[in-house]
């Protein structure tokens, strides 16, 4: 059940909220908005809720990972080991910072396999990101273990888990940065957004100069500030953070439904002959927002989504016919002329 589903008085209520204050921008204006500082107050909200000392909103998934990357340090020529298996956002931030997407390959939990990645690590590979695939995580204290003995960088995009957790933690917190988005399809939307959470302060710093532009929030007034830096333009306006702060408290909630249906749910599949669920390394953690399985043969397969067709009400995903894979390989070899 994402997020839009469950709109109602209180989404209108914050967005209410930003209107009669009359002020859409979360910078400056102090004197005239009321005291309403409504992505701020998500940030805060965020952290809280993920236990985590440093969050930044901006304006989508996709530049929560740009902007990860280009302040962790990560540019021009190095490699970064990727899942192949993610939304196509996850290496457009790898290609935006000039960095080469280096694909390892999947597990039984849909995720990077740990037993791979080693076997790609080169002089060149500065980090590992790692996507927790629809809803779930990665094996990630595992693929932690090895970040922390090859001195990698670990960048975890969370954008398809938000909420999810791995023995307790929160995804996003066992590496440098972790990224969520809250488009209009995930857990929780604000139409448009994306989050950046870490306990660094330095790259909660720096993630949030580069967002806007490269203008630093330390106290003085925007625009007089030192501006040493360039950056982007990923900033979340009012209006979104307004929707972002009713729907997160809507979370729990979501998870709870969540989870109760995908048990019913799994309980009646798993009798299906052949049927191998998606491996999840922490059960409770799953933040249930796919059911994934694994079919022995095609036959089955066809078997199987035709019933969910006949339903009408399952909404299915047969991967193999994803078809981006493909087009990743011929933009990479075109890259791989650029830089050679
Ligand atoms: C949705 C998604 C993104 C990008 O998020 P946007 O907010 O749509 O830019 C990145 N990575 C993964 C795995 C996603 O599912």
């Amino acid at each position: 059940m994402p997020g839009f589903e469950v709109f109602g008085a209180d989404e209108k209520k914050e967005v209410n909220d930003v209107l009669n204050s009359g002020i859409l921008f979360r910078y400056g204006f102090d004197n005239l908005r009321n005291n309403v500082w409504k992505v701020k107050k998500f940030e805060k909200a965020i952290a809280k809720r993920l236990n985590v000392k440093y969050c930044h909103v901006c304006s989508s998934g996709t530049s929560a990972l740009f902007s990860a990357l280009a302040t962790t340090g990560i540019g021009f020529s190095d490699e970064v080991i990727v899942s192949p298996f993610t939304f196509i956002a996850t290496i457009e931030a790898i290609l935006m910072v000039g960095a080469i997407p280096i694909f390892s390959e999947i597990d039984e939990t849909l995720c990077l396999s740990p037993k791979h990645i080693e076997k790609k690590i080169t002089k060149k590979t500065k980090a590992i990101l790692v996507v927790h695939m629809c809803g779930a995580m990665a094996k990630i204290d595992e693929i932690s273990n090895i970040t922390k003995r090859s001195n990698l960088i670990l960048i975890e995009d969370a954008c398809q888990s938000f909420g999810a957790t791995f023995k307790n933690k929160t995804l996003g917190t066992f590496g440098s940065v972790g990224c969520f988005s809250f488009d209009f399809v995930k857990t929780i939307t604000c139409g448009e957004g994306g989050a950046i959470i870490t306990n660094n302060k330095k790259t909660y710093i720096a993630v949030d100069s580069f967002n806007d532009h490269g203008h630093n929030h330390l106290g003085v007034e925007r625009g007089l500030d030192d501006h040493n830096n360039i950056g982007t333009n990923a900033r979340m306006s009012e209006i979104n953070a307004a929707i972002g702060i009713a729907q997160l408290s809507k979370l729990d909630f979501i998870l709870e439904k969540q989870k109760k249906y995908k048990s019913i749910i799994i309980d009646h599949i798993k009798k299906i002959k052949g049927i191998q669920l998606r491996h999840i390394p922490d059960v409770k953690g799953d933040s249930s927002t796919f059911i994934s399985f694994f079919m022995p043969n095609i036959e089955k397969t066809k078997i199987v989504c035709s019933e969910f067709n006949n339903s009408k009400i399952i909404q299915y995903i047969y991967w193999y016919e994803n078809k981006w894979h493909y087009l990743l390989i011929r933009c990479l070899n075109i890259y791989k002329k650029i830089i050679e």
